[in-house]
């Protein structure tokens, strides 16, 4: 039993844009084959495919091409367990599996980054999704439980295996022996990613980092934690040599000729020529190398991702100014997540609404602006035909917004302000 190998992390880009890591480790998760697609049908699906489309080549970037497919028709329920509010709610088994699993440039960590390890719930999560950690820790007794009959269905190549399902009563016992001392080891680790991420981020938008780049400031902490720095070094690298194209348009290209033609586009050259100087002119969604790591440690792992996620710049982990959760965003200003605030109101909504009050409470010279503005506003509404009030108003309104405008660029100050609307009531 390879219980205390090394486990493998491998990590692909295959295209920066819709960047994918590929990760082996003993872990538990959701059987969602009641409710998915099973491998064994979407196996099938794919040979329908190749025969339906006349296809005699078979590789990686056809079933890749033809998975897209099927997944977007048949959306999957998540199988890691990171992602439910509450495992018990899921009347789903959980399974144990050690293969390969393809999941977005940084799920594993982003649900690390969001648990309350204060609660046993949410540790418990993360003893399912990572219990490799954990093997040494469980006894004997227990990990035989966990095992029994896994060594035998090792002999059958991934698609073939028997599910391993393991009792989630015994998996509990497990996680609740370990709780009490694990936890605040978690806690700490997860504060020292929580303070990495925000730093390169700078998700408390501090004054003087906001002018470092995102590598410029992971560079930084890089070099003033000490932790950080052993995470860095604890792994091996390998890396195949070839080029990668998986652009989206390329792929409904082929699928589209192959339907036309019922041949393999992909050994026509023109085809080749014709797509890459349509689809990728300059060049720069063809993706060389593939790197592969391995490590013994969790934390190393999320130090390759977050490295990986910082150096491709086209996602940035922002936290969530109204609930606090950590989120991906295509812009690395965003202030709110997509999550709900409460039943009916979003945490955008939340936030847009409460900052206008949140800058009359930091100032109180431009609450008082509000408190005039308002108060001139409805002396034009009950008196319209005094015109007095509609002049004076306007002006008034005209001359306050420039003064706020000269405030936000220095030119002026609150004490200023605050002298001009008593001068001017
Ligand atoms: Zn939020």
């Amino acid at each position: 039993m390879a219980k205390n190998e090394s486990y493998s992390i491998k990590l692909n880009l295959y295209n920066g844009k819709n960047p994918f890591e590929l990760n082996k480790f003993y872990s538990i998760s959701f059987d969602t084959n009641k409710i998915n697609l099973s491998t064994k049908q979407t196996d099938k699906l794919v040979e329908q495919f190749y025969k339906e489309m006349n296809i005699k080549r078979k590789d990686e970037l056809m079933d890749d091409l033809f998975l897209t497919l099927i997944h977007k028709q048949f959306p999957n329920f998540p199988a890691n367990t990171l992602f439910v509010q509450d495992i018990e709610k899921i009347d789903l088994d959980l399974k144990l599996s050690y293969d390969y699993n393809k999941i977005a440039l940084g799920d594993n960590l982003m649900g690390f980054l969001n648990l309350d390890f204060y609660k046993f719930e949410d540790f418990f999560k993360f003893f399912c999704t990572f219990i490799f950690m954990y093997f040494i820790k469980i006894s004997k007794k227990q990990l035989n439980k966990i095992f029994k009959g896994f060594d035998e269905n090792i002999i059958y190549i991934d698609s073939k295996r028997p599910t391993h399902i393991v009792e989630k009563s015994l998996l509990k016992e497990c996680a609740k022996q370990l709780y009490e001392s694990e936890k605040y080891y978690l806690i700490e680790k997860q504060k020292l990613f929580r303070n990495f991420v925000d730093y390169i981020f700078n998700n408390n938008k501090e004054k003087r980092l906001s002018k470092l780049t995102n590598s410029q400031r992971f560079y930084i902490f890089q070099n003033i934690s000490e932790e950080i720095q052993n995470f860095a070094n604890n792994y091996i690298c390998d890396y195949t040599l070839g080029f990668w194209f998986n652009d989206p348009t390329f792929k409904s290209n082929i699928l589209n000729k192959i339907k036309e033609t019922l041949s393999d586009p992909l050994s026509n050259e023109n085809f080749l020529i014709e797509n890459m100087l349509k689809n990728d002119p300059d060049g720069k969604k063809i993706i060389g190398h593939k790197y592969s790591f391995e490590t013994n440690n969790l934390f190393t792992y999320f130090y390759i991702i977050l490295y990986h996620i910082t150096l491709n710049n086209v996602e940035y982990i922002k936290k969530c100014q109204v609930c606090g959760k950590y989120f991906f965003s295509d812009k690395n200003n965003t202030l709110y997540c997509n999550g709900k605030y409460s039943k009916d109101i979003t945490c955008k909504e939340y936030g847009k609404k409460t900052s206008q009050k949140r800058k009359e409470n930091e100032e109180p010279v431009y609450g008082k602006y509000r408190q005039i503005y308002a108060k001139k506003a409805m002396m034009v509404k009950r008196n319209p035909d005094i015109e007095y009030y509609k002049t004076n108003y306007e002006k008034w309104k005209k001359e306050a917004r420039q003064f706020i405008n000269d405030i936000k660029f220095g030119k002026k100050t609150y004490d200023e302000f605050n002298k001009w609307l008593d001068e001017n009531i």
